[in-house]
């Protein structure tokens, strides 16, 4: 079995005493890799290397160019690796390898933008038009590295929420200490070896795996760090935001929700249908934009529910490396528990079940965590099962009568990441969209997200953006630089105000 080590550094070591722990592939329940514990002290370890890094080392001070090759080079070599990370992943997630080599294949190359991004905050000067007066002075910003971040990870996307964190960290000269969830610390630790290859200056990268309630504590609270990016739940954000608190360190947080998707009268059903299983189902579930709730017209919701149902009662689950497997296992046991809860929690709310609502068993799926496919009819909005997110396969449906109606029920939500409307109408669908109180609205689509574009939550799904402009923004302090032009007294509006201004030409 394959053993990992922390990397702090820029060296790979074993976490204090020893610890090791295997982590589980979650189609059945067989350990595949040896993995490191850190403790409390690893991750003071990783943020002291990280702190000297950026205070004393050579890679804030990077040129732009500089610090974009040694990104280029481990973007170029997470696209050789590609499929063994596609196929780690899928072993320690439960992810399908569809799903996992398209996550690979993304990988990489947002990396690569990373990469290309990184030429673009070589403290580059904005100047800030009409306050500059010829003679008088010259004021413009730049934008500098905030300092230690500390980024902590879920265990939906492990390679790609590694690469969000990373990679803007990286661009704009940020040293890091990187956590993966225990329950996926494969591939964080993969890339521990890459980047140990290219040679980035120690301590610029460290990665270290362990339990989120005692290593990110010490994350979020070392006074060495200067920021914390976190993807996760919701709970957990509360608790880091607070954390941070005592230190006032920059917080970004990507959490959960609990998205509305609002098929209209004259959606082509066509792609609606499919596209709901799609926002719904994708990744058994398990993804923090994904649609879950979703509201048809009255009276075309039976036809609408009966024909997902058909389909989704068709979808293989099975082995996440058979490349015929559409639904795979959620990631563990712990959180099968989790879901098969919420399920019984429908069922007593008096939601009704149109499919699914058990653990699948059959065959070679008795070894693993897998969740048949369910979809709750009669549900109400008040109901904790379309309050709460479930995060596994597990779609509450819901009836609306006017599209005001529809409106109203996808804001009614303490949570705002994703949303969307399907309609043969694009003028009358950008409206809609236009009043979801959300971070990102798709328009006959869903999950489709570009480095380009910043993504992130409205209300209690996050603080911030990644990706994007926004999202590199958030890993830089502005720096503001007025620069006096005339080194003379005549422009100086402080004489007279507190220093007497001697007549020279007296
Ligand atoms: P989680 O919040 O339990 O854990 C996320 C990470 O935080 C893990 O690395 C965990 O070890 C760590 N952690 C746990 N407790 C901590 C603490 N007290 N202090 C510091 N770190 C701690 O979430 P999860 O179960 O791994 O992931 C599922 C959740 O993540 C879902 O709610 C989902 O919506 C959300 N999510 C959000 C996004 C997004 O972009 N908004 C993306 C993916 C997942
Ligand atoms: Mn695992």
């Amino acid at each position: 079995m394959e053993t990992y080590r922390l990397y702090i550094d820029g060296h790979f070591v074993d976490a204090e005493g020893g610890r090791t722990k295997p982590s589980i592939n979650p189609f059945d329940g067989e350990a595949i890799a040896d993995i490191p514990v850190a403790s409390p002290g690893d991750a003071e370890k990783a943020i002291a290397a990280a702190r000297r890094a950026f205070d004393e080392g050579p890679w804030p001070g990077m040129s732009g160019e500089e610090r974009s090759a040694l990104i280029g080079a481990l973007a170029a070599r997470m696209k050789e690796r590609q499929k063994e990370l596609a196929a780690n992943e899928a072993r320690d997630s439960g992810g399908t390898i569809a799903k996992c080599g398209a996550d690979a294949y993304l990988a990489q190359r947002q990396m690569a933008w990373f990469g290309e991004m990184a030429k673009r905050y070589n403290a580059e000067a904005r100047e800030i038009e009409g306050m500059s007066r010829p003679g008088r002075s010259f004021n413009y910003t730049i934008r500098e590295p905030i300092g230690v971040c500390a980024s902590i990870i879920p265990w939906n996307f492990p390679l790609l929420m590694a690469v969000w964190k990373l990679g803007p960290a990286l661009a704009t000269g940020n040293t890091v200490v990187l956590k993966p969830a225990s329950d996926t610390p494969l591939n964080a630790l993969e890339l521990a070896r890459i980047v140990d290859e290219i040679g980035f200056p120690p301590g610029v990268i460290n990665i270290i795996a362990g339990p989120g309630g005692s290593i990110g504590e010490a994350m979020t609270t070392s006074p060495l760090v200067d920021k914390v990016a976190f993807t996760g739940s919701t709970e957990v954000g509360r608790d880091i935001m607070a954390k941070a608190a005592g230190t006032l360190k920059k917080v970004t947080l990507e959490c959960g929700g609990k998205s509305a998707n609002i098929v209209l009268h004259d959606a082509n059903w066509d792609i609606a249908v499919d596209g709901s299983i799609f926002a719904s189902f994708y990744h058994q579930g398990q993804v923090c934009e994904s649609g879950t709730r979703l509201l048809l017209p009255k009276d075309q919701h039976d036809e609408f529910v009966g024909q997902m149902v058909a389909k989704l009662e068709a979808l293989p689950m099975g082995d996440p490396l058979d490349p015929a497997t559409r639904l795979g296992p959620v990631v563990s046991e712990r959180h099968m528990a989790t879901v098969l809860d919420y399920i019984e929690l429908g069922k007593k709310e008096g939601a009704t079940l149109a499919c699914g609502g058990a653990r699948a068993t059959e065959g070679p799926l008795g070894k693993g965590y897998f969740i048949q496919p369910t979809v709750f009819t009669d549900v109400t909005n008040d109901m904790r099962i379309a309050q709460e997110e479930i995060f596994g396969p597990v779609l509450c449906v819901l009836r609306y009568d006017s599209e005001e109606e529809a409106v109203s029920i996808a804001n009614d939500s303490i949570f705002g990441l994703g949303g969307g409307v399907w309609s043969e109408d694009l003028d009358h669908a950008r409206e809609i969209a236009a009043r979801l109180r959300t971070g990102t609205v798709w328009i006959n689509d869903w999950h489709l997200l570009s480095e380009r574009m910043p993504f992130g939550g409205y209300k209690q799904s996050g603080i911030g953006r990644e990706f994007g402009e926004e999202g590199l923004n958030e890993y830089t302090e502005v720096k503001a630089l007025h620069v006096d032009d005339t080194r003379t007294r005549d422009n100086k509006p402080w004489y007279d105000m507190l220093v007497p201004r001697e007549k020279t030409d007296a």
